[in-house]
Protein backbone atom coordinates (compact mmCIF):
# COMPACT_ATOMS: atom_id res chain seq x y z
CA UNK A 1 0.00 0.00 0.00
CA UNK A 2 1.50 3.07 -1.12
CA UNK A 3 1.93 5.70 1.77
CA UNK A 4 -0.29 8.94 2.30
CA UNK A 5 0.09 10.25 4.93
CA UNK A 6 2.62 9.70 7.67
CA UNK A 7 4.07 9.98 10.87
CA UNK A 8 7.62 10.56 11.29
CA UNK A 9 9.58 9.80 14.58
CA UNK A 10 13.16 11.40 15.03
CA UNK A 11 12.31 13.59 12.11
CA UNK A 12 15.47 15.85 13.24
CA UNK A 13 18.12 13.40 12.62
CA UNK A 14 19.71 12.67 9.13
CA UNK A 15 17.58 9.86 8.44
CA UNK A 16 14.59 12.01 9.40
CA UNK A 17 15.61 15.33 7.41
CA UNK A 18 15.74 13.14 4.49
CA UNK A 19 12.53 11.61 4.74
CA UNK A 20 11.10 14.62 4.96
CA UNK A 21 12.87 15.39 1.95
CA UNK A 22 10.97 12.40 0.00
CA UNK A 23 7.82 13.82 1.56
CA UNK A 24 8.06 17.30 0.04
CA UNK A 25 9.13 15.50 -3.34
CA UNK A 26 6.02 12.80 -3.22
CA UNK A 27 3.69 15.43 -1.81
CA UNK A 28 2.66 13.21 1.25
CA UNK A 29 1.07 14.86 3.81
CA UNK A 30 3.19 14.87 7.67
CA UNK A 31 0.61 14.39 10.48
CA UNK A 32 3.13 14.19 13.49
CA UNK A 33 7.12 15.18 13.89
CA UNK A 34 9.01 13.77 17.01
CA UNK A 35 12.29 14.24 18.30
CA UNK A 36 14.43 14.26 21.45
CA UNK A 37 15.27 17.29 22.31
CA UNK A 38 16.29 19.90 18.89
CA UNK A 39 13.75 22.24 19.44
CA UNK A 40 15.14 24.92 16.99
CA UNK A 41 15.04 22.11 13.56
CA UNK A 42 11.46 20.42 14.93
CA UNK A 43 9.70 24.29 15.06
CA UNK A 44 10.92 24.83 11.38
CA UNK A 45 10.00 21.44 10.36
CA UNK A 46 6.37 22.33 12.10
CA UNK A 47 5.72 24.78 10.63
CA UNK A 48 6.77 23.79 6.91
CA UNK A 49 4.66 20.27 7.06
CA UNK A 50 1.60 21.80 9.99
CA UNK A 51 1.58 18.22 11.86
CA UNK A 52 -1.79 18.20 13.87
CA UNK A 53 0.96 16.75 16.73
CA UNK A 54 4.38 17.08 17.49
CA UNK A 55 6.38 15.31 20.56
CA UNK A 56 9.66 16.21 22.33
CA UNK A 57 11.07 13.37 24.98
CA UNK A 58 12.34 16.10 26.59
CA UNK A 59 10.28 17.82 29.21
CA UNK A 60 11.79 21.31 29.22
CA UNK A 61 12.45 21.15 25.21
CA UNK A 62 8.98 20.17 25.00
CA UNK A 63 7.34 23.28 26.93
CA UNK A 64 9.57 25.80 25.23
CA UNK A 65 8.31 24.27 22.03
CA UNK A 66 4.43 24.74 23.25
CA UNK A 67 5.40 28.39 23.61
CA UNK A 68 6.97 28.66 20.50
CA UNK A 69 4.23 27.09 18.74
CA UNK A 70 1.28 28.71 20.50
CA UNK A 71 0.50 31.25 17.48
CA UNK A 72 -0.29 27.38 14.81
CA UNK A 73 -2.82 25.26 16.48
CA UNK A 74 -0.20 22.20 16.34
CA UNK A 75 -0.80 20.11 19.70
CA UNK A 76 2.56 19.85 21.63
CA UNK A 77 3.34 16.83 23.59
CA UNK A 78 6.30 15.50 25.71
CA UNK A 79 8.22 12.64 26.85
CA UNK A 80 7.85 9.05 25.47
CA UNK A 81 4.41 8.77 25.67
CA UNK A 82 3.53 11.82 23.93
CA UNK A 83 6.07 10.14 20.74
CA UNK A 84 3.84 6.81 21.13
CA UNK A 85 0.68 8.89 20.86
CA UNK A 86 2.20 10.67 17.49
CA UNK A 87 2.76 6.68 16.81
CA UNK A 88 -0.89 5.96 17.04
CA UNK A 89 -2.36 9.14 15.11
CA UNK A 90 -5.61 8.42 13.21
CA UNK A 91 -4.93 10.54 10.55
CA UNK A 92 -1.77 8.65 9.37
CA UNK A 93 -1.86 5.80 7.61
CA UNK A 94 2.24 5.25 7.75
CA UNK A 95 4.96 5.45 10.74
CA UNK A 96 8.47 5.99 9.55
CA UNK A 97 10.58 5.49 12.73
CA UNK A 98 14.00 6.85 12.83
CA UNK A 99 15.00 7.15 16.02
CA UNK A 100 18.27 6.37 17.11
CA UNK A 101 18.51 3.67 19.46
CA UNK A 102 16.32 0.90 21.52
CA UNK A 103 14.33 3.92 22.30
CA UNK A 104 12.48 3.24 19.10
CA UNK A 105 10.96 0.15 19.97
CA UNK A 106 7.88 1.31 22.41
CA UNK A 107 6.91 3.59 19.27
CA UNK A 108 7.27 1.10 16.93
CA UNK A 109 5.17 -1.56 18.96
CA UNK A 110 2.19 1.70 20.06
CA UNK A 111 2.25 2.01 16.29
CA UNK A 112 1.75 -2.08 15.17
CA UNK A 113 -0.68 -1.82 17.39
CA UNK A 114 -2.92 0.74 16.22
CA UNK A 115 -2.30 -0.47 12.73
CA UNK A 116 -0.32 1.35 11.01
CA UNK A 117 2.53 0.65 8.42
CA UNK A 118 5.95 0.68 9.33
CA UNK A 119 8.76 1.87 7.73
CA UNK A 120 11.57 1.13 9.69
CA UNK A 121 15.13 2.98 9.75
CA UNK A 122 15.47 2.16 13.39
CA UNK A 123 16.87 -1.07 13.46
CA UNK A 124 17.68 -1.16 16.92
CA UNK A 125 13.75 -1.96 17.41
CA UNK A 126 14.78 -5.44 16.00
CA UNK A 127 17.65 -6.01 17.78
CA UNK A 128 16.34 -5.33 21.02
CA UNK A 129 12.78 -6.41 20.23
CA UNK A 130 12.48 -8.44 17.29
CA UNK A 131 10.44 -11.44 19.01
CA UNK A 132 7.61 -8.91 20.30
CA UNK A 133 7.82 -6.63 16.97
CA UNK A 134 7.23 -9.31 14.69
CA UNK A 135 5.30 -11.46 16.84
CA UNK A 136 2.69 -8.04 16.90
CA UNK A 137 2.88 -7.26 13.41
CA UNK A 138 1.72 -10.83 12.73
CA UNK A 139 -1.19 -9.93 15.30
CA UNK A 140 -2.24 -6.83 13.77
CA UNK A 141 -1.17 -7.44 10.22
CA UNK A 142 0.58 -4.90 9.90
CA UNK A 143 3.56 -4.68 7.11
CA UNK A 144 7.15 -3.53 8.04
CA UNK A 145 9.27 -2.30 5.13
CA UNK A 146 12.78 -1.76 5.97
CA UNK A 147 14.25 1.63 5.17
CA UNK A 148 18.11 0.44 6.05
CA UNK A 149 19.74 0.38 2.44
CA UNK A 150 20.76 -2.99 2.59
CA UNK A 151 17.48 -4.69 3.94
CA UNK A 152 15.87 -2.37 1.30
CA UNK A 153 18.27 -4.07 -1.64
CA UNK A 154 17.51 -7.36 -0.12
CA UNK A 155 13.21 -6.88 0.23
CA UNK A 156 13.64 -5.38 -3.40
CA UNK A 157 15.72 -8.73 -4.36
CA UNK A 158 12.87 -10.61 -3.12
CA UNK A 159 10.55 -8.71 -4.54
CA UNK A 160 8.88 -8.08 -1.59
CA UNK A 161 7.83 -11.81 -1.00
CA UNK A 162 9.65 -13.38 2.41
CA UNK A 163 12.16 -15.96 1.82
CA UNK A 164 11.24 -18.66 -0.25
CA UNK A 165 12.28 -22.35 0.24
CA UNK A 166 14.72 -22.00 -2.82
CA UNK A 167 16.73 -18.67 -1.26
CA UNK A 168 20.48 -19.85 -0.22
CA UNK A 169 21.71 -17.23 1.00
CA UNK A 170 21.38 -13.33 1.59
CA UNK A 171 24.70 -11.46 0.57
CA UNK A 172 24.81 -8.70 2.75
CA UNK A 173 26.88 -6.03 1.43
CA UNK A 174 28.84 -3.46 4.16
CA UNK A 175 31.32 -0.74 3.19
CA UNK A 176 33.57 -1.85 5.83
CA UNK A 177 34.00 1.97 7.06
CA UNK A 178 36.83 4.74 7.59
CA UNK A 179 38.87 2.09 9.38
CA UNK A 180 38.97 -0.82 6.57
CA UNK A 181 42.09 -3.04 6.46
CA UNK A 182 43.71 -1.43 9.12
CA UNK A 183 45.09 -3.61 12.36
CA UNK A 184 44.02 -4.20 16.03
CA UNK A 185 47.50 -2.54 16.99
CA UNK A 186 46.85 0.69 14.68
CA UNK A 187 43.01 1.15 16.11
CA UNK A 188 44.48 1.48 19.36
CA UNK A 189 44.50 4.94 19.76
CA UNK A 190 42.07 6.31 17.26
CA UNK A 191 40.05 9.48 17.45
CA UNK A 192 36.44 10.36 17.79
CA UNK A 193 37.19 12.61 14.85
CA UNK A 194 38.54 9.83 12.75
CA UNK A 195 36.02 7.26 13.66
CA UNK A 196 32.91 9.88 12.43
CA UNK A 197 34.55 10.07 9.35
CA UNK A 198 32.97 7.37 6.91
CA UNK A 199 33.84 7.29 3.43
CA UNK A 200 30.46 6.80 1.57
CA UNK A 201 27.90 7.96 3.79
CA UNK A 202 26.71 11.20 5.95
CA UNK A 203 24.86 9.54 9.15
CA UNK A 204 23.97 10.83 12.21
CA UNK A 205 27.01 10.42 15.40
CA UNK A 206 26.07 6.72 16.31
CA UNK A 207 25.89 4.89 13.53
CA UNK A 208 29.01 6.51 11.86
CA UNK A 209 30.62 4.98 15.21
CA UNK A 210 28.69 1.64 14.68
CA UNK A 211 30.05 1.81 10.93
CA UNK A 212 33.91 2.22 12.28
CA UNK A 213 33.54 -1.01 14.37
CA UNK A 214 31.44 -2.82 12.41
CA UNK A 215 28.67 -3.27 14.99
CA UNK A 216 26.60 -1.51 12.76
CA UNK A 217 26.91 -4.91 10.34
CA UNK A 218 26.37 -7.07 13.15
CA UNK A 219 23.16 -5.05 14.22
CA UNK A 220 22.36 -5.53 10.55
CA UNK A 221 22.65 -9.43 10.54
CA UNK A 222 19.87 -9.36 13.14
CA UNK A 223 17.97 -7.44 11.74
CA UNK A 224 18.09 -9.22 8.70
CA UNK A 225 16.95 -12.29 10.24
CA UNK A 226 13.92 -11.02 11.92
CA UNK A 227 13.01 -9.01 8.68
CA UNK A 228 13.17 -11.80 6.19
CA UNK A 229 12.98 -15.38 8.63
CA UNK A 230 16.01 -16.48 7.57
CA UNK A 231 18.86 -18.08 9.58
CA UNK A 232 22.32 -16.37 10.71
CA UNK A 233 24.27 -18.80 9.11
CA UNK A 234 22.69 -18.53 5.74
CA UNK A 235 23.94 -14.61 5.91
CA UNK A 236 27.53 -13.87 4.34
CA UNK A 237 28.46 -10.81 4.82
CA UNK A 238 30.78 -8.95 2.29
CA UNK A 239 33.22 -5.88 1.98
CA UNK A 240 32.27 -3.73 -0.62
CA UNK A 241 33.75 -0.45 -0.21
CA UNK A 242 32.00 1.60 -3.11
CA UNK A 243 28.74 1.40 -1.52
CA UNK A 244 26.87 0.75 -5.16
CA UNK A 245 25.57 -2.81 -4.31
CA UNK A 246 23.78 -2.36 -1.40
CA UNK A 247 23.03 -6.50 -0.93
CA UNK A 248 22.39 -9.53 -2.98
CA UNK A 249 20.41 -12.45 -2.57
CA UNK A 250 21.52 -16.09 -3.93
CA UNK A 251 19.23 -18.75 -4.87
CA UNK A 252 19.29 -22.75 -4.82
CA UNK A 253 20.55 -22.79 -8.80
CA UNK A 254 23.28 -19.91 -8.26
CA UNK A 255 21.76 -17.06 -9.31
CA UNK A 256 22.82 -13.87 -7.59
CA UNK A 257 20.19 -10.99 -7.65
CA UNK A 258 21.40 -7.68 -6.07
CA UNK A 259 20.26 -4.00 -5.60
CA UNK A 260 22.07 -1.50 -7.06
CA UNK A 261 22.30 2.55 -6.84
CA UNK A 262 24.12 5.29 -5.41
CA UNK A 263 24.62 5.46 -1.97
CA UNK A 264 22.03 8.21 -0.87
CA UNK A 265 19.49 7.13 1.90
CA UNK A 266 16.40 8.97 -0.25
CA UNK A 267 16.43 5.84 -2.69
CA UNK A 268 15.39 3.46 0.29
CA UNK A 269 13.27 5.85 2.07
CA UNK A 270 11.30 6.65 -0.81
CA UNK A 271 10.76 2.89 -1.79
CA UNK A 272 9.33 2.00 1.88
CA UNK A 273 6.96 4.52 0.92
CA UNK A 274 5.67 4.27 -2.29
CA UNK A 275 6.14 0.35 -2.11
CA UNK A 276 4.77 -1.62 -4.23
CA UNK A 277 5.01 1.14 -7.15
CA UNK A 278 8.34 3.37 -8.11
CA UNK A 279 8.45 6.87 -9.00
CA UNK A 280 11.06 9.58 -9.74
CA UNK A 281 13.66 10.42 -7.38
CA UNK A 282 16.25 13.01 -6.86
CA UNK A 283 19.14 11.03 -6.42
CA UNK A 284 21.37 11.22 -8.97
CA UNK A 285 20.85 7.95 -11.65
CA UNK A 286 23.91 5.75 -11.72
CA UNK A 287 26.57 5.30 -14.06
CA UNK A 288 28.32 1.97 -14.15
CA UNK A 289 30.99 3.46 -16.21
CA UNK A 290 31.60 6.10 -14.39
CA UNK A 291 31.97 4.55 -11.10
CA UNK A 292 34.23 1.75 -13.50
CA UNK A 293 34.78 -0.89 -10.50
CA UNK A 294 33.28 -2.55 -7.55
CA UNK A 295 35.65 -4.13 -5.23
CA UNK A 296 34.64 -6.81 -2.57
CA UNK A 297 36.29 -8.52 -0.09
CA UNK A 298 36.20 -11.13 3.21
CA UNK A 299 35.76 -8.92 6.45
CA UNK A 300 38.26 -9.06 9.02
CA UNK A 301 36.61 -10.84 12.01
CA UNK A 302 39.41 -10.68 14.60
CA UNK A 303 39.68 -7.32 14.31
CA UNK A 304 35.98 -5.97 13.86
CA UNK A 305 35.33 -8.15 16.77
CA UNK A 306 31.45 -6.89 17.17
CA UNK A 307 30.32 -9.03 13.87
CA UNK A 308 30.39 -12.28 15.21
CA UNK A 309 29.50 -10.93 19.05
CA UNK A 310 25.87 -10.42 17.14
CA UNK A 311 25.93 -13.51 15.11
CA UNK A 312 26.23 -15.24 18.15
CA UNK A 313 23.91 -13.27 20.36
CA UNK A 314 21.30 -14.16 17.81
CA UNK A 315 22.36 -17.71 17.30
CA UNK A 316 22.03 -17.90 20.80
CA UNK A 317 18.45 -15.69 20.78
CA UNK A 318 16.43 -14.76 24.02
CA UNK A 319 18.06 -11.26 24.99
CA UNK A 320 21.57 -11.93 23.81
CA UNK A 321 20.90 -9.63 21.17
CA UNK A 322 18.76 -7.08 23.25
CA UNK A 323 21.57 -7.18 26.14
CA UNK A 324 24.55 -6.51 23.19
CA UNK A 325 22.42 -4.01 21.98
CA UNK A 326 22.42 -1.95 24.81
CA UNK A 327 25.90 -2.54 25.76
CA UNK A 328 26.97 -1.36 22.27
CA UNK A 329 24.80 1.77 22.79
CA UNK A 330 26.23 2.66 26.13
CA UNK A 331 29.67 2.10 25.22
CA UNK A 332 29.51 3.77 21.78
CA UNK A 333 28.23 6.98 23.76
CA UNK A 334 31.19 6.55 26.37
CA UNK A 335 33.80 6.36 22.91
CA UNK A 336 32.00 9.59 21.83
CA UNK A 337 32.49 11.22 24.86
CA UNK A 338 35.85 10.54 25.46
CA UNK A 339 35.67 7.94 28.33
CA UNK A 340 36.86 4.39 26.62
CA UNK A 341 38.73 3.78 24.09
CA UNK A 342 38.11 2.80 20.38
CA UNK A 343 38.70 -0.83 20.96
CA UNK A 344 37.01 -0.94 24.46
CA UNK A 345 33.49 -0.54 22.85
CA UNK A 346 34.18 -4.66 21.45
CA UNK A 347 34.99 -5.59 24.82
CA UNK A 348 32.92 -4.01 26.83
CA UNK A 349 29.54 -5.49 24.62
CA UNK A 350 31.33 -9.02 24.45
CA UNK A 351 31.53 -8.66 28.69
CA UNK A 352 28.21 -8.07 28.66
CA UNK A 353 27.08 -10.98 26.64
CA UNK A 354 28.79 -13.22 28.30
CA UNK A 355 27.00 -12.27 31.62
CA UNK A 356 23.63 -12.25 30.15
CA UNK A 357 20.93 -14.98 31.09
CA UNK A 358 19.23 -17.44 29.07
CA UNK A 359 15.47 -16.21 28.29
CA UNK A 360 13.21 -18.43 25.76
CA UNK A 361 10.11 -15.81 25.61
CA UNK A 362 10.19 -11.89 26.64
CA UNK A 363 8.31 -9.58 27.65
CA UNK A 364 8.92 -5.52 26.36
CA UNK A 365 9.89 -5.12 30.25
CA UNK A 366 12.33 -7.85 30.52
CA UNK A 367 13.72 -5.89 27.13
CA UNK A 368 13.78 -2.32 29.88
CA UNK A 369 15.24 -4.73 32.74
CA UNK A 370 18.67 -6.52 30.45
CA UNK A 371 18.91 -2.93 29.29
CA UNK A 372 18.99 -1.23 32.42
CA UNK A 373 21.70 -4.57 33.28
CA UNK A 374 24.04 -3.96 30.04
CA UNK A 375 24.07 -0.11 30.63
CA UNK A 376 25.34 -0.31 33.86
CA UNK A 377 27.62 -3.05 33.73
CA UNK A 378 29.28 -1.06 30.61
CA UNK A 379 29.76 1.75 32.59
CA UNK A 380 31.28 -0.24 36.06
P1 LIG B 1 20.39 10.83 14.21
O1 LIG B 1 21.20 10.81 15.44
O2 LIG B 1 20.81 11.71 13.10
O3 LIG B 1 18.86 11.18 14.57
C1 LIG B 1 18.20 10.54 15.62
C2 LIG B 1 16.80 11.07 15.81
O4 LIG B 1 16.20 10.41 16.94
C3 LIG B 1 16.73 12.56 16.13
O5 LIG B 1 15.53 13.09 15.65
C4 LIG B 1 16.75 12.58 17.66
O6 LIG B 1 16.21 13.78 18.22
C5 LIG B 1 15.87 11.39 17.97
N1 LIG B 1 16.18 10.78 19.27
C6 LIG B 1 17.41 10.63 19.83
N2 LIG B 1 17.31 9.99 21.02
C7 LIG B 1 15.99 9.75 21.22
C8 LIG B 1 15.25 9.15 22.27
N3 LIG B 1 15.85 8.66 23.36
N4 LIG B 1 13.91 9.07 22.15
C9 LIG B 1 13.28 9.56 21.05
N5 LIG B 1 13.92 10.17 20.03
C10 LIG B 1 15.26 10.25 20.10
O7 LIG B 1 20.30 9.31 13.70
P2 LIG B 1 20.20 8.74 12.21
O8 LIG B 1 19.15 9.48 11.47
O9 LIG B 1 21.55 8.61 11.64
O10 LIG B 1 19.69 7.25 12.49
C11 LIG B 1 18.38 6.96 12.89
C12 LIG B 1 18.14 5.46 12.81
O11 LIG B 1 18.24 5.06 11.44
C13 LIG B 1 19.18 4.62 13.57
O12 LIG B 1 18.56 3.48 14.09
C14 LIG B 1 20.17 4.21 12.48
O13 LIG B 1 20.82 3.00 12.77
C15 LIG B 1 19.22 4.05 11.29
N6 LIG B 1 19.86 4.21 9.99
C16 LIG B 1 20.47 5.40 9.67
C17 LIG B 1 21.08 5.58 8.44
C18 LIG B 1 21.67 6.91 8.07
O14 LIG B 1 22.07 7.08 6.91
N7 LIG B 1 21.74 7.89 8.95
C19 LIG B 1 21.14 4.50 7.47
C20 LIG B 1 20.43 3.30 7.87
C21 LIG B 1 19.83 3.18 9.10
P3 LIG B 1 17.17 15.03 18.61
O15 LIG B 1 17.59 15.67 17.30
O16 LIG B 1 16.32 15.94 19.41
O17 LIG B 1 18.32 14.47 19.37
MG1 LIG C 1 22.60 -0.05 6.50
Amino acid sequence: MTTKSLSILGSTGSIGKQSLDVCRKCGYSVKALTAFSSVNEIEKQAREFKPEKVALVDEKAASDLKQRLSDTGIKVLSGIDGVCECAQLESADTVLNSIVGMAGLKPTLSAIRAGKKIALANKETLVAGGQLVMNEAKKYGVDILPVDSEHSAIFQCLQGKPANKALKKIILTASGGPFFSKTADELKNVTVENALKHPNWSMGAKITIDSATMMNKGLELIEAVWLFSVRPQDIDIVIHRESIVHSAVEYDDNSVIAQLGLPDMRIPIQYALTYPERFESPVEELSLSKIGKLTFFEPDYDTFKCINICKNAITKGGLFTAAVNSANEQANLMFRQGKIGFLDIAEKVQEVFECTPYYDEYTFEDVMEIDKFARESVMR
